[in-house]
């Protein structure tokens, strides 16, 4: 800091300096301006202009500034981009100040604490996470402040990546340089990655402040075991820092839930990204839209809180059958009586979202308008629940209905307290009823009486001066005038005061007029007080019962979700899908819920497919384009939706419960990702082979070929050899390789499968049906027919091909070495790719080049006779061959 900055410039640092990993916004009269590299910053960010300011003696100091009015905007551009901000506001009058106005940082605002709805996409959870390791395990605690949802999750560190990308916080934080190998495996990118003192993660001082904000003699009371520890720990740190960014604290913060990690599933981000749950896998940049995503298909919810809870069930499929069937019971309920979801779903429509504007009370943030939405939106409760009982309370909905509370007390509260529609802010216009409160009638009885005598004495002004055109008026500035225009000038009369000039008119007051004045500003300035008193007590009672109002848009979440989840069931005919214990998955007639959508109705080809302990591996393989991704994705999707409680798109469906679905994808179809190693590749199979269990499935789409052919038919052999001997878990593997259907010779439980197409002469014809047995051969020529390579290049692969086939390439693969080597070895050996041998690479023959390029459709008698001449010219020239 200089010794010579200007005072005011010496508080801008002292404030800076508690601050410093933020950008202050600091207040001065109509702007919040930054200075220095905040200032540059904010340019490059807002594109905002950058000036200077003299700072006393010292050199010129960088400036940007926004006005207060805008600052929304930008506020939200810079935590969207992932910035906090510290926002320094004024905190005396100016006019009253002595010296230099005192300021202090009222709030700041970090892309994981965001309470505005501005700045808050209202479709999703915006949570900050706290991690904390301890041994093998991570404890994470999430809290969302908008709506004061609060969990805890204990996971393996395995499984930590798969869980915090299922909260996918905004920003994240972590003890101070444990970002090495405590967070190992966790993906951070593109979120806020903050440091805390270690100290802050203490399990000891987490429980004690844990304990007194919530009121309970010990955790027990939350369900918090001592093994919860970490996660206790890392709740702790998230308070803590928590309270720094809201002084004024987070009174909705509801008490912490502890999910158990059995009862989820954990999905990683390759399943997440590849089964399209929530996410396009193109078009990772760009928050908006998830077109082409399980969520885009399923949601069909009406209110805010309905569509964050069935993100959250997507994204958490269930592994129990019981919550499962309560589920599907509820849905069941409401498939079977579509007039009353119907019914129930236009009831949902108007209610807003009650879970934030709840979250805004507590923390006296609620405008008028909030409270007011908030009434309109609690006054929908008892019909809501009168409509959804008619569909028979199956399953879920008799839980949620059970404990419904339709809190009548509050809607009375608001509803009386409140005009029907009140103004946004207050003190600018009318926001208690009246009726309410006899000070605040009397208040306006007097303004309104003031009023009327204003407006009585354009009347009596206009006959005493014979002006007719003479008018009353206000403005903020001179408050009330009376307005004659400059032709009636010499009429005005010697009591009349001049106040301002216009181009065509003068304003001018009177004694009287200035009396009325008085009253009805005083009444004003009394009615805005004694409005802002009352208004404040409502809203910390209603802010008092937060946990009412919370518990009540749970309940409304959950009837929206499941209520959606029946529409599209009813639209997209989807069935129930049957539960069970055992292995075994049966799909009857399935169908991929995107895919689908994507074609005309009924052209999407159904399929079945069937795995039991005794064929619980699949090859399926078939040429490009002829559906193996599709069926691979559509089984995976059908497990997820059953187990997260959804109908599913099939005839029928037999779902043996599974612990994890995983998904891989071989480098070359995962483009979107950019980097197509094949080294990524691996690593995630072999991810796959240490997470997996027996009741796992397995999705693998054409791993091993992100390399060459025989590396990757040798991998892909020895991967599935592991999944099937070792590990037992339901397996789909879809390839193009077909050498990997001999892979049946020798594995007993592994059946082959292929996608059907129909030759039709040259080409081919895809029949996207799913049958016994392996294809035979790849169509690789045929598929690059139809994506139209030139003649000549289809001809001269079909001859390369015919080479290599004479080669018995695979020979030997089939015998698999009971231990030993792994059979890549022995495809070096037997089968040498000797190209040139092949005569892959001798010059083609120009006179069979030229026959393929001729189109004979395309061409005339005259000029196939001179390309006739052309080429026995061509021939009898050349030399004979030996
Ligand atoms: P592959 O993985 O075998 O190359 P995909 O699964 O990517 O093939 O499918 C290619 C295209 O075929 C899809 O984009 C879709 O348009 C169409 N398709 C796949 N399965 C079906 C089906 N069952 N019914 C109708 N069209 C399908
Ligand atoms: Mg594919």
């Amino acid at each position: 800091m200089s010794r010579d900055a200007t005072p005011l410039m010496q508080q801008y640092h002292e404030i800076k300096a508690r601050h410093a990993n933020a950008i202050l916004l600091f207040r001065m009269g109509d702007f919040y301006e930054m200075f220095y590299d905040d200032a540059e910053t904010a340019a490059r960010v807002l594109g905002l202009t950058l000036t200077s300011r003299n700072n006393g003696g010292a050199a010129e100091v960088p400036l940007a500034g926004v006005p207060v009015k805008a600052v929304t905007e930008y506020l939200r551009r810079l935590v969207q981009q992932g910035f906090r901000v510290a926002i320094c506001e004024q905190v005396e009058d100016p006019r009253l100040a002595k010296g230099i106005v005192r300021r202090a940082v009222v709030e700041t605002v970090t892309p994981g604490a965001v309470f505005e709805d501005e700045l808050l996409d209202g479709q999703r959870h915006n949570f900050l996470c706290a991690l904390c390791a301890a041994g093998a395990m991570l404890g994470i605690a999430a809290a969302d402040v908008s709506t004061g949802a609060f969990r805890l999750a204990l996971v393996p560190i395995d499984d930590a990546a798969a869980t915090l990308a299922r909260f996918g916080p905004r920003e994240v934080l972590v003890a101070r340089g444990s970002t090495g190998p405590h967070t190992h495996g966790v993906r951070l990118n593109g979120v806020l990655v903050t440091e805390r003192e270690e100290w802050e993660f203490d399990f000891a001082l987490a429980r004690e402040e844990l304990s007194r904000r919530f009121a309970v003699h010990s955790l027990e009371g939350l369900g918090l075991a001592p093994e919860a520890d970490p996660a206790i720990g890392a709740a702790g740190a998230l308070l803590r820092y928590l309270g720094e960014l809201q002084p004024g604290g987070i009174p909705h913060l509801m008490p912490p839930r502890l999910e158990q990690g059995s009862t989820v599933m954990p999905l990683d981000e390759m399943t997440r990204r590849n089964l399209e749950l929530v996410e396009p896998l193109r078009g990772d940049l760009g928050d908006e839209g998830h077109a082409g995503t399980l969520l885009s298909v399923l949601d069909r919810t009406r209110t805010a809180m309905g569509a964050r809870l069935l993100r959250e069930w997507i994204l958490a499929p269930l592994r129990q059958r019981d919550g499962i069937d309560d589920r599907l019971a509820a849905v069941a309920a409401l498939v079977h009586t579509p007039v009353v979801c119907a019914t129930l779903r236009g009831e949902l429509q108007e209610v807003r979202d009650v879970e934030r504007l709840a979250g805004k009370t507590a923390a006296g943030r609620a405008t008028p308008r909030d409270l007011r939405a908030l009434g309109d939106s609690l006054a929908r409760l008892p019909r809501i629940a009168q409509v959804a009982r008619e569909a028979g309370a199956g399953g879920l909905l008799r839980t949620v209905l059970d404990s419904w509370d339709t809190c009548d007390d509050l809607v009375g509260d608001l509803q009386r307290h409140l005009v029907e529609r009140p103004s946004a802010t207050l003190g600018d216009g009318d926001v208690i009823a009246s009726g309410v409160d006899v000070q605040l009638d009397e208040f306006r009885a007097l303004r309104d009486g003031g009023r009327d005598a204003i407006a009585g004495i354009q009347a009596t002004e206009r006959s005493r001066t014979g002006i007719a055109s003479l008018r009353v008026g206000y403005n903020r500035v001179f408050g009330y005038y009376i307005e004659v225009t400059n032709a009636n000038r010499h009429l005005i009369p010697p009591d009349y005061q001049r106040r301002q000039t216009l181009t065509g008119a003068e304003r001018y007051v009177t004694p009287a007029l200035k009396e009325y004045e008085e009253k009805v500003l005083g009444a004003t300035e009394r009615i805005e007080t004694r409005e802002r008193e009352l208004f404040d007590a409502l809203r910390a009672r209603i802010g008092g019962q937060v946990s009412r109002l919370q518990h009540a848009a749970t309940r409304v979440a959950i009837l929206d979700v499941v209520a959606a989840l029946a529409d599209v069931a009813a639209g997209e005919g989807y069935c129930r899908p049957e539960l069970v214990e055992s292995f075994d998955l049966e799909i009857v007639g399935g169908r991929h819920p995107v895919v689908e959508r994507m074609m005309p109705r009924d052209r999407f080809v159904p399929n079945d497919v069937r795995l039991s302990p005794d064929a619980r591996m699949m090859i399926v393989t078939g040429p490009n384009m002829a559906g193996k991704s599709t069926i691979l994705r559509q089984v995976g999707l059908i497990v997820l939706m059953a187990q997260m409680g959804s109908f599913v798109p099939a005839t029928r469906a037999r779902i043996g419960l599974v612990d994890r679905v995983f998904t891989r994808v071989g480098a070359s179809d995962n483009l979107a990702r950019g980097q197509s190693t094949f080294m990524v590749e691996m690593a995630e199979t072999s991810a796959i082979l240490h997470l997996a269990t027996r009741a796992s499935l397995v999705l693998l789409d054409e791993i091993g070929r992100g390399t060459s052919t025989y590396d990757g038919v040798s991998i892909a052999w020895a991967v599935s050899e592991h999944l099937h001997d070792r590990l037992g878990c339901k397996t789909i593997f879809a390839t193009h390789y077909h050498e990997l259907t001999q892979l049946a010779d020798e594995l007993v439980a592994l059946r082959n499968y292929n996608v059907a197409v129909r030759e039709v002469g040259d080409t081919i014809v895809f029949l996207h049906r799913l049958q016994a047995g392996g294809a035979d051969r790849s169509y690789g020529i045929e598929v690059g027919r139809l994506a139209g390579l030139p003649a000549a290049v289809i001809a001269r692969a079909r001859a390369v091909l015919r080479l290599l086939e004479g080669e018995q390439l695979v020979a030997g693969l089939a015998q698999r070495p009971e231990a030993g080597p792994p059979p890549s070895d022995r495809v070096e050996r037997s089968a040498p790719v000797g190209g040139a041998q092949l005569g892959l690479f001798t010059a083609p023959d120009p006179i069979v080049e030229r026959l393929c390029a001729v189109d004979v459709e395309q061409t005339t008698p005259l000029e196939a006779i001179r390309i006739l001449g052309e080429l026995s010219a061509a021939a009898r020239a050349r030399p004979v061959q030996s």
